[in-house]
């Protein structure tokens, strides 16, 4: 939920989060404890717009989520849009009970994205390739759930690579962005779309490419035979 923004500003407040997990035994320990003692370890600790009590609140949907049986049995199988759905639908009233107890910001609910909203829901969507798609790097451990049936998590990485390789040809990186690029890998492997996931978003993420074609960098990307970026920077094409 933290791991979004530059790796250097919040690698170092997860860890401290765990600290804090680590002074009362533990993360289960932790999810479980009462909401007064998670705010007395949490103390202080904050990230961009999460204020602490979001935090606090945030852990305690979570040990509403391990009291139900663990987050893979609110994911029901079926295609993302719906299995994604229905998650955060049980998430939202988690966490509007959780809000009672905690004086949560207003940040609070974007922690639950819907996909009915158009939101790409990037980080949740992140977290189901871990969980279902079988082959490294990612985990495969909610196998009642099909990899066929995933949705490529779109971030503003993604999203451009996606266009610069004509997989899409959306401005913006919303859910739709994010299922007509997996329609277009779909074409690839029907069985695992988001197996490109990894390849496309660290591309972006090195920061060797620039959106646009620079002889310092292109000539030796595996990519410039299929690349349709343009050969300076257009801002005018994010306008489509
Ligand atoms: S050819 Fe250049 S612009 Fe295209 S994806 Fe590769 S690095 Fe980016």
């Amino acid at each position: 939920m933290l791991a979004f923004g530059k790796v250097d500003l919040f690698l170092p407040v997860i860890r401290r989060v765990l600290a804090a997990a680590q002074s009362l035994g533990g993360v289960l320990p932790m999810v479980a404890a009462p909401v007064e003692a998670r705010a007395e370890a949490l103390h202080g600790i904050a990230y961009r717009w999460f204020r602490t009590a979001d935090l606090v609140a945030l852990l305690t949907v979570c040990g509403r989520v391990v009291e139900d049986g663990g987050l893979g049995r609110i994911f029901r199988a079926g295609p993302a849009r719906e299995c994604l759905g229905g998650a955060i639908t049980t998430l939202r009233t988690h966490a509007a009970d959780a809000a009672r107890f905690s004086a949560v910001g207003p940040a609070f609910p974007s922690l639950f994205p819907h996909p009915e909203a158009g939101s790409a829901c990037k980080r949740w969507l992140m977290l189901l390739r871990w969980m279902v798609r079988r082959t490294e790097p990612d985990l495969g451990l909610w196998t009642h759930l099909d990899p066929a049936q995933l949705v490529i998590p779109c971030d503003t990485h993604v999203g451009r690579v996606g266009r610069m390789l004509g997989l899409t040809h959306r401005a913006s990186d919303d859910w739709r962005t994010a299922v007509e690029i997996t329609a277009a890998l779909a074409r690839l492997d029907p069985q695992d779309p988001t197996r490109y996931d990894f390849a496309l978003a660290h591309l972006g993420i090195s920061g060797d490419c620039r959106g646009y074609r620079i002889p310092e960098v292109c000539p030796s990307c595996p990519l410039e035979p299929l690349c349709e970026a343009p050969l300076v920077r257009d801002s005018r094409r994010r306008s489509r």
